[in-house]
């Protein structure tokens, strides 16, 4: 059996004839021309509907739970009977197939991009128990709240700073269908958190150049840290400073922090920057060093190959995959060599907790406060949990 979830009735252009879509979910042992008939399409036409749907969607990969939306129309003629209109089915990657009765008895599928508008949404709250808990029960989705408190992290300790009465409020993009249906949410906006001691600010900010940050009231993006570990579940064998070559034998100064790892394992770009060398380099066999802000630089050796498509000014992300652990170049077993360098003078990387984030000047500063000024007018004028403004996304 089938289940019919909301009708919703809307009245087209003459205001005569009106659509009628069905929304209908999928339950065990359905089939699409079973479902159609149910809803009063004729068997060929059923039959006729799904063979044109399959050109581009395989009807048989239909699953339970999954929602189709069945469009018919009040025949002028006859209100009683339901003339089918179309139908829609959901792809991934927000891609839908349509099929349409063009005549009678004849029937198109095509496949498009939803119509998603986005909105923003705001919601502000005060926390009780915790951040998520409250965020959670003033109506935050998870993954607004999961980002929040990622984005939150490189400023706040979530075990000592966060105490009852302190406060949170959070802007965020919400994507409807073209019913006005929420499909999905998107990024968070701007968030702002109110401590005991602080009040700290987040706007997501796009440069002209296109790049995507959050920055805080100052223009500073608010990731400081280079990663510690660039390579998951690695335990440093050897440190910085003055130790015993283990193959040439003297001592010599090690530039860098030897993490051990299976060959194979993914190594993270410490930080935000562009890659200034990647390639064969001596005795570090398959090399890559990265250029990050204020003068500093991560470099890693050994590798076994680099991720895809990396070249050199390639730019690269924090905690993006940027190559795998190996053993090339003059090397005892499979590890990570991983350099950390200042103005190109080498540092050890443990010294290094707080490199401050790109800080915007001139111009793009500018930029940044305007829209900045623009996101505080809309926090400040719109109601807790309201739509904000709508954009086509
Ligand atoms: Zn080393």
């Amino acid at each position: 059996m089938l289940r019919i979830l909301l009708m919703l009735v809307l009245v087209s252009h003459g205001a005569v004839a009106a659509t009628t879509k069905l929304d209908i979910q999928v339950k065990p042992g359905d089939t699409l021309s079973g479902i159609l008939e149910t809803v009063g399409v004729g068997a060929s036409d059923a039959a006729a509907i799904t063979q044109e749907l399959s050109n581009i969607y395989n009807p048989s990969n239909l699953k339970v739970g999954q929602e189709i939306s069945i469009f018919v129309r009040h025949d002028t003629g006859d209100h009683e009977k339901l003339v089918f209109d179309s139908l829609v089915v959901e792809l991934p990657s927000r891609r839908e197939v349509r099929v349409s009765a063009i005549a009678p008895g004849l029937y198109i599928a095509k496949a498009m991009d939803r119509l998603l508008t986005s909105r923003t949404v705001k919601i502000q709250g005060r926390i009780s128990r915790s951040l998520f808990a409250d965020a959670q029960s003033a109506g935050m989705p998870i993954s607004i709240i999961t980002q929040l408190i990622k984005l939150f992290s490189y400023d706040v300790d979530f075990q000592r700073d966060i105490h009852p009465n302190n406060q949170f409020e959070v802007l965020f993009e919400e994507y409807l269908d073209e019913f006005g249906k929420s499909d999905s949410v998107g990024q968070v906006v701007y968030a702002k958190l109110i401590l005991k001691d602080k009040t700290l600010k987040i706007y997501r900010h796009r440069l002209p150049d296109g790049d995507v940050a959050y920055y805080d009231e100052q223009g500073q993006t608010i990731k400081k840290s280079l990663l510690r570990t660039p390579v998951d579940g690695a335990r440093i064998s050897s440190g910085y400073g003055k130790r015993r070559h283990p193959i040439l034998g003297y001592t010599r100064m090690h530039k860098g922090i030897d993490f051990a790892a299976p060959s194979g394992t993914p190594i993270y770009a410490a930080g935000d920057g562009k890659i200034s060398y990647i390639g064969k380099k001596g005795s570090y066999g398959y090399y890559i060093r990265i250029d990050h802000s204020n003068g500093y630089s991560t470099a890693y050796a050994h590798l076994r190959r680099f991720a895809r498509k990396l070249k050199r000014g390639s730019s690269v992300k924090q905690g993006q995959i940027i190559g795998y652990v190996g053993t090339t170049g003059r090397s005892t077993g499979p590890h990570l060599h991983y350099e950390t360098l200042r103005w190109g003078n080498h540092i050890n990387p443990l010294s290094i907790d707080t490199i401050p984030g790109r800080r915007l000047r001139g111009v793009k500063l500018a930029m940044f406060d305007e829209y900045r000024l623009a996101v505080e007018k809309i926090i400040g004028s719109a109601p807790t949990y309201a739509k904000v403004y709508s954009t086509k996304p």
